[in-house]
């Protein structure tokens, strides 16, 4: 039975630098991303904030595609915002500037009818609310947390406090590095486990990412691409499509290894199409069929098409 995914973060718009044109207004925030990616597979319970400025008919389209925005507040003021820049080749970006705007008032109010979602995804926000929604919840089966070198250094101790109670840490290589002081990922994602987490997500951009539990190392490359036009909310789609896969089959890491690995995989080719468009908008146009084609392709891709040969 398909179950519910909760996800809780921000909602926002963007303006983008890219090295072939400049952006403004273009949708963002990591709650969206997630969600947006998430659906494909489950219904979604979303939680954010959003001002007087964001448009009804996102809201409406979310809806359309099975996301619960009951759960999103309309606060009087603007939206967030945040303005990237990225390097040429797009595998680096810097921070020009953060309009925290309705953002900056920001306590997530879970409603009573979304209190009881088994899968749980904290995006990326202040460590003290994402507690904070963790006490408003009855215990969900999975809980997986995302969080940004700005808690890494200002807020350690809540930091840690929230690692002691969630399943799952996904995060991006540099921040591994910041958080543990390990330059080696896999001593990193030790370091990381060692805090609370039973299972890590080391998300490196083009070269994949890396699942790492009580199985060992399972590794998943990110799929080649001919086209890559925006990789802002990568992480979050592949969070939110991870989440939506094992929802749809009821399954947790703590359930099913070979499903938390599976869900790696479709996760990781979903992230791939998002990063093929500007801002969400080729996660938007996604078909099932499309997503298929490229998941056979994928498989092809890491199957050896048998047990390696004895050695000589
Ligand atoms: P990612 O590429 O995974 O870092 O996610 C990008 C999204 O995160 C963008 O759409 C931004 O709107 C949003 N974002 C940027 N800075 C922050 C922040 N400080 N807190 C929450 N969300 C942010």
């Amino acid at each position: 039975m398909k179950e519910h995914v909760l996800i809780v973060g921000s909602m926002a718009f963007d303006d983008l630098e890219m090295p072939y044109g400049t952006f403004n207004d273009v949708l963002g925030g990591a709650a969206t991303y997630a969600a947006i990616s998430a659906s494909m597979f489950s219904p979604v319970r979303l939680v954010g904030v959003v001002g007087s400025d964001f448009p009804p008919a996102v809201l409406q389209q979310m809806q359309e595609r099975g996301i619960d925005i009951s759960g999103v507040e309309h606060a009087q003021g603007k939206t967030f915002r945040w303005h990237g820049r990225y390097a040429a080749d797009l595998s680096s970006r810097e921070t020009i500037h953060t309009a925290l705007n309705v953002f900056a008032d920001f306590h997530p109010k879970i409603p009573d009818s979304y209190r009881t979602s088994p899968y749980l995804l904290l995006g990326n926000i202040h460590p003290a609310l994402q507690l904070d929604v963790l006490a408003q919840v009855e215990r969900p089966r999975l809980v997986v947390a995302d969080t940004m070198n700005l808690w890494i250094h200002t807020e350690r101790k809540t930091l840690e406090k929230l690692l002691r109670q969630v399943d799952v840490v996904s995060i991006n290589d540099e921040e591994a590095k910041d958080l543990t002081g390990e330059g080696m990922l896999r001593k990193a994602a030790d370091a990381i486990r060692a805090m609370g987490p039973k299972s890590v997500i080391i998300k490196k951009g083009e070269h994949g990412a890396a699942l790492f539990d009580d199985d060992g190392i399972f590794f998943v490359p990110a799929y080649p691409l001919e086209v890559l036009r925006d990789p802002t909310g990568a992480g979050d789609s592949f969070a939110g499509a991870l989440l939506g896969v094992l929802a749809a089959q009821g399954r947790s890491d703590r359930s099913d290894r070979v499903a938390m690995r599976q869900a790696m995989v479709i996760a990781s080719t979903v992230a791939s199409f998002g990063v093929e468009g500007l801002g969400p908008d080729r996660l938007l146009s996604l078909e099932k069929s499309s997503l298929a084609e490229r998941l056979r392709a994928f498989e092809a891709m890491v199957s050896y098409g048998g047990p390696l040969p004895a050695l000589p």
